[in-house]
């Protein structure tokens, strides 16, 4: 299942958006050294979102139509649906067709109580991520909120040294350009030094454009030029050492 989230088309930044200060425990400066820094994704990348948590969010993104917008189940549904295949992300439709603000559809959408006993996700990804060397951020497409309510459900929020969510990208989801210049220069990164792990395919171009490497999260047999490493699942991912040393 597709992201809620998944950027598909370039869209212009949203105007008007305020950029959240780079203080805080999710946003530690990370620049400098030789270590590796692995730009990890969040969904269908360190848990598994498909059995409960997308089903979840598009029913809530839906169901804040309806309610805000006073449309009926199948009007929200579909423009849900349009706004995503249009702009990347349904919230950007709403910003810029109907001045929503993007903490009150985020918060209204991202129920984390509700949303947390679906989390699904493997303990050994902990251990994984416990033992590979270099430092971790999460970049993400869906909010701060929602990120560190999964990092902490899964064990992994003290195994992490950053979230980059999607407030911090200005509400531009990937694979546009714009997220990944804020998380580069807000968190001090040199991009030879950065390797992007993701489940989605087309957000690695970007990544390998601006000169990361990439280590795609998928079982399909498609190749793809920007592509470094093609792994079934993150718990294969000490193969890619070598890119490391690369
Ligand atoms: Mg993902």
């Amino acid at each position: 299942m597709t992201s809620p989230w998944a950027g598909r088309r370039p869209a212009r930044p949203p105007a008007g958006v305020e950029r959240p200060g780079a203080a805080g425990s999710s946003r530690a400066y990370i620049g400098g050294g030789r270590q590796p820094v692995w730009i990890f994704d969040l969904d269908n990348t360190l848990h598994d979102a498909n059995p409960h948590v997308f089903p979840h969010l598009n029913r809530a993104m839906t169901a804040w139509l309806m309610s805000e917008l006073g449309l009926d189940h199948a009007a929200a549904d579909h423009l849900r649906a349009h706004y995503w295949h249009r702009y990347g992300a349904t919230l950007l439709g709403l910003m810029r067709h109907h001045g929503t603000r993007p903490a009150h559809f985020l918060h209204g959408t991202h129920d984390v109580e509700a949303l947390r006993p679906g989390i699904v996700f493997d303990r050994a990804v902990r251990h994984l991520l416990r033992r590979l060397p270099g430092r971790k951020i999460v970049f993400t497409n869906g909010p701060l909120h929602y990120a560190e309510a999964v990092l902490q459900a899964t064990g992994l929020d003290t195994l992490i040294d950053g979230v980059h969510a999607i407030e911090h990208s200005r509400y531009t989801p990937k694979p546009r350009r714009t997220g990944f210049l804020h998380l580069l220069r807000d968190f001090g990164l040199r991009p030879s030094r950065c390797i992007m792990v993701e489940d989605t395919a087309e957000n690695l171009r970007t990544a390998r454009r601006l000169g990361m490497r990439t280590v795609w999260i998928s079982r399909s047999p498609a190749h793809h030029p920007y592509v470094d490493l093609r792994l079934p699942s993150v718990l294969q991912l000490p193969r890619a050492r070598a890119l490391t040393r690369a």
